[in-house]
């Protein structure tokens, strides 16, 4: 049994709701399907989600909504009549979407999950009228009835563990295609919250898991994972997606900013070892891209490129840092109690540079953490240098194969790019190399002409 799920793209049109009807129906192993809020049709177009937000917020401010709710309404209405489905779907919207915007506005949060929800559980209805009206048998199914209990953070709420048991009491066995609303699902209290954004991915991993899928299939709106950043390399985005690659390589890859998806929200799938396929909705017959717990074969010694800008390196130094016990726990310490995050730790004899999100890092929070190294540590020199960014070769390949790190030095020697910082875990599937941010785009074309060019 597969467990799909389409974004936004996927489900933004009548044409595009009727390309997810082909891609259930060709393979009868679909029996669960999750969707995505109608996303942009076309660039500077409006997601249903960010009108529903919008609307929300309009009655928060004690402002009239009709306006936000109408575009919202005509969205679906354009669908609807696309598809040629009943006219009282329009309305049922219409009216739970004047009733939600008219109810209790006491707790700001939870009112406007309870708006913004209804992106999704109509797409939801759409798509199971549409589907059972071209004759495949198709229900749907709300979170409420499925069991799917959140924690009451509303916006970023969690599953609750003992959901998992419930979904599957309550959806197996699955005797027509469920299609289920993707991003919510109810506290303990009877409350709607959803996921953060993008928290669709959540659901369609949350009941791959609880139903033991064979593979999550996760349907957007590019062929495959492109091997590097094809913003930053466009050559990429024309050349080979990445075919198979394992959770651990994802983990590194998404580090950087890198994957289609967020690495966070498909963590259900990945803690019940159910492999993910990244698919595209416009090409189904391409296979996209598995994620996988174990790859069958390592060829080669890199798998994809991360890469990312905006960071920045804290630089202390003392002359014999190495026999002063508990140095960097210190500076460690300091820099926690300002909640700043590390990335990683390049470490010298005297020297250590710690490297971390230059956001994190404002000048009032520089100021104090100079000021408390220096009471503190007493260093001999030590500096903050912005504008860093990080190049991230990953591959499980690289444990077993020699001489990836000169072929990346090579390679950013070519293209006359200074390396920064070298830093290669312990786990050897990833090396990280730090440059400055300016030399980031021609880094990026030069490795991947390196690794992946014909
Ligand atoms: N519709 C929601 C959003 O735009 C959730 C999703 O698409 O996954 O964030």
């Amino acid at each position: 049994m597969k467990v799909c799920k389409f974004g936004g793209s996927s489900v933004a049109d009548a044409a595009q709701i009727l390309k997810v009807l082909e891609i259930v129906r060709s393979d009868a192993q679909r029996r669960v399907v999750v969707v995505s809020a109608p996303g942009k049709r076309a660039k500077g177009d409006d997601k249903v989600t960010d009108l529903l937000i919008a609307c929300a917020r309009e009655a928060l401010a004690g402002r009239d909504a009709a306006a936000a709710a109408e575009r919202v309404a005509e969205r679906y209405e354009s669908i609807r009549a696309d598809l040629g489905l009943d006219e009282g779907l329009v309305a049922a919207l219409r009216e739970e979407l004047a009733a939600r915007l008219a109810a209790d506005r006491s707790h700001p949060a939870a009112f406007e999950d309870a708006v913004k929800a209804l992106g999704e559980e109509f797409s939801a209805r759409f798509c199971a009228a549409a589907f059972a009206a071209r004759g495949l048998p198709a229900v749907y199914v709300d979170p409420k009835d499925a069991g799917m209990l959140l924690s009451e953070e509303f916006g970023s709420a969690q599953l609750l563990p003992e959901s998992y048991d419930r979904i599957r009491a309550k959806l197996a066995p699955i005797p027509d295609v469920v299609v289920f609303p993707g991003f919510y699902g109810y506290t303990a209290s009877g409350r709607l919250a959803t996921f953060s954004r993008g928290g669709s991915d959540i659901t369609g991993a949350i009941l791959a898991a609880a139903l033991r899928a064979e593979v999550y299939e996760n349907f957007t709106d590019v062929d495959a994972v492109y091997p590097v950043d094809p913003r930053l390399c466009p050559e990429a985005a024309k050349g080979e997606g990445i075919r198979e690659m394992t959770f651990a390589e994802m983990r590194e890859l998404s580090y950087a900013g890198f994957a289609v998806f967020h690495d966070e929200a498909v963590m259900p799938a990945i803690r019940a070892k159910i492999p993910i396929n990244i698919r595209n909705t416009n090409r189904p017959d391409e296979p996209g891209t598995m994620v996988l717990p174990r790859r069958r074969s390592v060829p080669g010694r890199v798998n994809g490129i991360a890469s990312s800008g905006g960071f920045g390196a804290l630089y202390v130094e003392k002359w014999l840092m190495n026999r002063e016990v508990g140095f960097v726990a210190k500076l460690f310490a300091i820099l926690a109690r300002e909640k700043v995050s590390i990335e990683c730790m390049p470490a010298g004899v005297d020297s250590v540079t710690v490297v971390f999100r230059d956001e994190q890092f404002p000048d009032a929070v520089r100021e104090r953490v100079f000021a408390e190294i220096e009471e503190e540590l007493h260093p001999d020199h030590m500096s903050y240098t912005r504008g860093i960014a990080f190049l991230v070769a990953v591959g499980e390949g690289m444990r077993t194969t020699v001489g990836t790190c000169l072929h990346v030095v090579t390679a950013l020697s070519r293209a006359g790019v200074n390396l920064q910082m070298i830093n290669q875990g312990s786990s050897e599937l990833s090396i990280m190399f730090g440059i400055r941010e300016v030399d980031l785009k021609p880094a990026v074309q030069a490795l991947y002409r390196e690794f992946f060019g014909s």
